[in-house]
Parts: structure tokens; C-alpha cells; sequence
């Protein structure tokens, strides 16, 4: 936990009672801030009074008396219509900012390595945090992915927070001592909570302006938006690392065929480590590996480190080899986008998809078709799903995961071709069937490791 003293004898109002905002109440009570804490879910509001959280709603309470509102960045403040709580903080004067806002005064000599991006920012905050390990520094990550900022352990002065930040976090934060900077990618995502494309690019341009004098500013030029900000922030003097998976950068480091090139010299074949593979991955490893280089680590450790990365759970996760088939959780796809990060890695995939259907559905894998040897449809988009591929893929309906599973071993087993993968991706929400994609991701790894070594 990261203590606050400088808040010690405050008054704060926490908002929202999730995994950072319980995180945040239980830091501030530890230091003494006198918390007042809320969440418009009743059963949050039960679990942190259990938990000795004193509880008042912002909208009841005079928030003029709170010298800070710490916000839970789910929640809209903004766009498309701001929470009355943010309404009446902000006409009362009170700054409203998130945990992460509160870590970085809490540890203001401190050095943050932060990761933002629409896709990848798990994959590149864990991944990083391992390299840097793996150089023997102590290390932290956390943030949007996993522990929440004030969860946190202490480090050494000289320790590195890696932090996941979300457009929604960017918002929310004013004095980060950012090292070095991470921007992976950039597509519409979230546009509602940020008022359209622009706004949401503004938020992560936010992380930019925390770059420390000396720092450096890692950002994949692969797409418009973000080759637009590499150029105006190297005009304004940044230091720029430019990363591409799509042409080879003489200034910058790039893999488009998977070999990673340093300034255009090969370092390493990307190809060979199993945990990161797909071009998406690549761009990953890139970001990763100028980062940790301007962190000034050899290339040669930040390689062996790539090599030994075991991988984030739900993203193509391989969860065992049986009767030469490799079986895949990619619980994490639940959208047609990630689908096809998937499906282009491999020949011979046996398909389990389906859940509660995203608009567009399966459309767009129609070039991928070929890969697929069989497709498993379970949940709600099961007839979807089927007149999508009805004539040009072989599909069995099967509701269940469960069915599904001994559907597909049975299948994969009798045909015997040579690097076949059973691919759990299911380019839908999981709520039909399973409380979370985690809950349904750990369920086919249960079923997986009934029959598998
Ligand atoms: P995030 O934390 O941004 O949601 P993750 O690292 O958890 O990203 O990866 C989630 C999914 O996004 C992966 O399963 C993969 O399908 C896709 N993905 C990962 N990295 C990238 C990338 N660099 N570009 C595009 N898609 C990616």
C-alpha cells in the first residue's frame, strides 16, 4: 500500500468503490485523511462500510468542505453526460482526480514508465515491467491492469513504476514524473466517454505532457493519429523513439517481418518467442524494447528477457499441447478486431466463438475463413454466427463451452493435422454464459486441463 501523508488531516471524497476506489479509501484511511466515500452500487457501498469506509453521497454532503475528490475513471465526468457528483465538485472548486494522480504526489522522486495506447497496454506493461526485472531493478506495474496504483508496494528510490493508463485515467492526472512514455496505437475506441475521436486523442496526448527533461516519448507510427502526434511532439523538441510493425524506421525500431531492427540493424527474430506472437505482439515487443533501451539496459539483456516473458493470461494463451494439438485461450477477443490478431497466426484452427454478439458480428474475418478448419458456436450468437459462415465454413452449434470443447478434441483428434490449434476467440461479450471473459477464459482452461497434461 502507498501511504498519502500529504493528505494527512484532509478531507477527501472518494467516488466510486470498485478495485481502485476501495484501494484509495483504504490508503487515505491508513494516513489519517478523513475519508468520505460513495459508489451508486449499493452492494460497494455495504462492502467498504463492512470494510470500516465511512459512507455519504456527494450529492447529500457539502463537497465544498473536501479539499480533493479522488474519482473512479469508469465513471463519466464529462462525456456523454457527466455524473452530477463531477457537476457539483466542479462548481464547488474541488479538483477531481484519480488514484493515479495520488501515487505520483505520494512519489514524486520517483520514476514512472507509463503505457497508454487502445490495444496492447496490458500486453506492454507486463512485458515491460518483466525486462526490467529481468535487468535487476525493482520493479512495480500496475495501474489500469492488475494492482490498483495505491495498492502498490513501496520501492527503493530507485525502483520503477510501470503504469497501464486508460484515456479515461489520462484525464484524471496532473503531476506524473513520466521517464519514458509508451503510446502503443490509436483507433476509435470509447468515443462516447470522450466526446468523439478528437477528444479521445487528446487524452492520450495528456501522457506527453508529463515527460520528464530527458525523457523520451515511445509511440507506434503505424497509424494517422499517432503519426500525427510523433511529428508534432519531435517539433517541439521530445525525444521521439518512432515504432513500427509495417515499415522498416532508420531512426527507430521497427519488425515489420518480425525480425526486430534497431535504427535498421537486426537485434532478434520476434518469431522465435512463443508468448508474443502476431504482428500486434510485435508492436508490443518494439515499444518494450526502445523503452527499456532509453532506460539505458543492454540490448542483449532486454532480448534474453523478450525470450522468457510467460505471457498474460486470456490473450492467446497457450494452455497445453495434447495428441499434437495446441489448445489456445484467447478469452480476451471479444471483438472481431482481436479475433483476427488471433486467427492470422495460424493454419489449422478449430474455432469455439460465440457469446453475446458485438454489432457487425463476424463480418469482417470473411478473408480468414481459410484458416479454419471448424468452427464450435456457443451463446447467444450462435445464429448470427452461423449465417455468417453457413456455405463457406463447416460449423457445429454446440451452446456450451463445455460441448464445444469435447466437440472440438474429437474433431481435431480424427483429422491429425500437423499444427492444428483448438482457439478459444470468441469475438463476443461473455455475459450470456459467464460472469466476465476471465470467468469464461478460466473455465475452458478448466475444461482444457481435464483431459490435458
Ligand atoms: P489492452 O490492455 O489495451 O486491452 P491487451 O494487452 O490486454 O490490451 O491485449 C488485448 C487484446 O488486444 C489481445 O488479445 C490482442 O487481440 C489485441 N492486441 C494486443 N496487442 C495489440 C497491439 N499492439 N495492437 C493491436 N491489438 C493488440
Amino acid at each position: 500500500m502507498i501511504p498519502t501523508p500529504f493528505l494527512t488531516g484532509k478531507r477527501v471524497a472518494v467516488m466510486g468503490l470498485g478495485k481502485s476506489g476501495a484501494a484509495t479509501a483504504r490508503a487515505l484511511l491508513a494516513s489519517g485523511v478523513g475519508v468520505m466515500a460513495w459508489d451508486d452500487d449499493e452492494g460497494a457501498r455495504r462492502l467498504a462500510a463492512e470494510d470500516g469506509v465511512p459512507i455519504g453521497d456527494p450529492l447529500v454532503i457539502n463537497l465544498a468542505k473536501a479539499d480533493l475528490v479522488v474519482w473512479s475513471p469508469g465513471i463519466p465526468h464529462t462525456h456523454p453526460q457527466p455524473h452530477p457528483a463531477a457537476v457539483k465538485a466542479r462548481a464547488a472548486g474541488v479538483p477531481v482526480v484519480c488514484d493515479v494522480e495520488l501515487l505520483a504526489r505520494a512519489k514524486p522522486d520517483h520514476r514512472f514508465l507509463a503505457v497508454t495506447g487502445t490495444n496492447g497496454k496490458s500486453t506492454t506493461t507486463t512485458l515491460l515491467a518483466h525486462v526490467l526485472e529481468a535487468a535487476g531493478i525493482a520493479t512495480a506495474a500496475g495501474g489500469n491492469l492488475g494492482t490498483a496504483a495505491l495498492d502498490l508496494p513501496e520501492l527503493p528510490g530507485d525502483g520503477r513504476y510501470v503504469l497501464e493508463l486508460s484515456s479515461y485515467q489520462l484525464e484524471l492526472v496532473q503531476s506524473l514524473s513520466v521517464g519514458v512514455g509508451i503510446l502503443l496505437n490509436i483507433t476509435p475506441d470509447h468515443l462516447g466517454r470522450h466526446g468523439g475521436m478528437e477528444g479521445y486523442i487528446a487524452a492520450k496526448r495528456r501522457l506527453f505532457d508529463f515527460i520528464t527533461p530527458g525523457g523520451a516519448a515511445v509511440i507506434g507510427v503505424d497509424d494517422g493519429p499517432c503519426r500525427a502526434m510523433a511529428a508534432e511532439l519531435s517539433r517541439l523538441g521530445l525525444r521521439v523513439v518512432p515504432i513500427s510493425v509495417e515499415k522498416v524506421l532508420d531512426d527507430g525500431v521497427s519488425a515489420p517481418e518480425g525480425v526486430l531492427l534497431d535504427n535498421g540493424k537486426p537485434v532478434c527474430d520476434l518469431k522465435a518467442f512463443p508468448r508474443l506472437p502476431g504482428k500486434h505482439n510485435w508492436q508490443n515487443a518494439c515499444a518494450v524494447f526502445a523503452a527499456a533501451r532509453a532506460e539505458g539496459i543492454a540490448a542483449k539483456t532486454i532480448v534474453a528477457a523478450l525470450a522468457t516473458y510467460p505471457g498474460l493470461a486470456h490473450r492467446q494463451e497457450l494452455i497445453a499441447t495434447c495428441d499434437g494439438i495446441a489448445w489456445i485461450n484467447d478469452s480476451k477477443a471479444t471483438n472481431a478486431d482481436a479475433v483476427e490478431k488471433a486467427l492470422v497466426c495460424y493454419d489449422h484452427v478449430y474455432w469455439i466463438a460465440g457469446g453475446q454478439a458485438k454489432e457487425g458480428g463476424i463480418v469482417s474475418l470473411e478473408k480468414h475463413f481459410g484458416r479454419i478448419e471448424h468452427a464450435f458456436l456457443i451463446g447467444d450468437a450462435s445464429d448470427a454466427f452461423a449465417a455468417t459462415l453457413e456455405g463457406k465454413v463447416r460449423f457445429t452449434r454446440c451452446v456450451t463451452l463445455a460441448k464445444a470443447v469435447a466437440a472440438a478434441r474429437n474433431l481435431a483428434v480424427s483429422d491429425a493435422i500437423p499444427g492444428a490449434v483448438v482457439l478459444l476467440s470468441p469475438a463476443c461479450a461473455s455475459w450470456d454464459q459467464f460472469k466476465s471473459f476471465e470467468h469464461r477464459g478460466d473455465s475452458f482452461r478448466d475444461l482444457v486441463k481435464g483431459f490435458a497434461p
